[in-house]
């Protein structure tokens, strides 16, 4: 197994996902992966939590698990299942079992979305056994030293059914992801896209004046990925309004009402 040291030495730096830290979240996450700690990241859609991640194991050069939760996903789902192959059964290994085996970064992305019973899988791996135990093949699996499990979730979405237990989640460290401070936001957009500082900073600014509109009925706010989509159509050379529309209206309500409102309140800052 690699020392995290060595092989973040050995990813360089075009390998490494860009990623612009809002603070010290970077190294608080080394910290948890030194300490084998698991990590809970929580923030709105689009804000830049699977970047942050993807960011991070580039670093430590360990690899990644991506697990997009949702609500069909059951703990089978992660711990794995027997399957018929060519008239045998054989055991079939989930996407978390074989993080687990194999070690690296495991995320379950949107973790409350998933049924109830994978927090029954998560709860040995995020204690100091760290362990996975698979019921089904009478297996003890111990998770490697350089194993960590990120989880994230939108608190915005957040309802009695679909929230973390107090015993899931205070297995975990947490950071509070917001959306980036304006200047980083700007950062972000022009570096994502190749849109000038200005018109970064306009589609920011934008952002804001969406993002603090009162009476306006929506589910979620503007996200740094619309920004991004936004600027990526500017950068193909499509008209303003078009780009806006598309890109920030469009996905943010389906009610005309909403997105007349919304259509009037860019209008009075563009
Ligand atoms: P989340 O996982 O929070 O839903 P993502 O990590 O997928 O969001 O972020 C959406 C997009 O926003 C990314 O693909 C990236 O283009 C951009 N982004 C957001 N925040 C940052 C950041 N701090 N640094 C670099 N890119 C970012």
């Amino acid at each position: 197994m690699r020392d995290a040291a060595q092989a973040a030495e050995a990813a360089t730096t075009a390998d490494i996902p860009f990623y612009v830290p809002a603070g010290s979240e970077c190294t608080l996450f080394m910290e948890a992966h030194r300490h084998r700690l698991p990590l809970l990241l929580k923030g709105p859609t689009g804000c830049g939590k699977t970047r942050f991640v993807a960011h991070m194991a580039a670093r430590l050069g360990l690899p990644l698990h991506t697990v997009s939760c949702h609500d069909d996903l059951t703990a089978a789902d992660l711990t794995g299942r027997y399957l018929l192959k060519g008239g045998e059964t054989v055991w079939v290994d989930g996407p978390l079992t074989r993080a687990v085996r194999d070690g690296g970064i495991c995320y379950l992305d949107e973790v409350v979305e998933a049924r109830k019973d994978v927090t029954v899988v998560l709860h040995p791996l995020t204690d100091d056994r760290r362990v996975m135990p698979l019921d089904r093949t009478g297996e003890l699996i111990e998770a490697p030293a350089n194993f960590m499990l990120v989880v994230s979730y939108n608190p915005g979405y957040q309802n009695v059914l679909k929230s973390l237990k107090p015993s899931t989640r205070q297995r975990f460290l947490a950071l509070d992801f917001g959306y980036p401070k304006p200047e980083l936001e700007a950062q972000v957009v022009a570096s994502e896209t190749g849109v000038d500082h200005d018109t970064a900073a306009m589609l920011v600014g934008l952002a804001h004046r969406i993002r603090g509109l009162k009476g306006v009925d929506l589910e979620e706010a503007v996200s740094t990925r619309l920004l991004v989509y936004c600027a990526t159509l500017l950068k193909a050379g499509r008209p303003l309004d078009e780009a806006v529309r598309a890109a920030i209206i469009e996905p943010l309500s389906d009610e005309a009402d909403v997105k007349d409102g919304l259509a009037e309140a860019i209008a009075a800052i563009l």
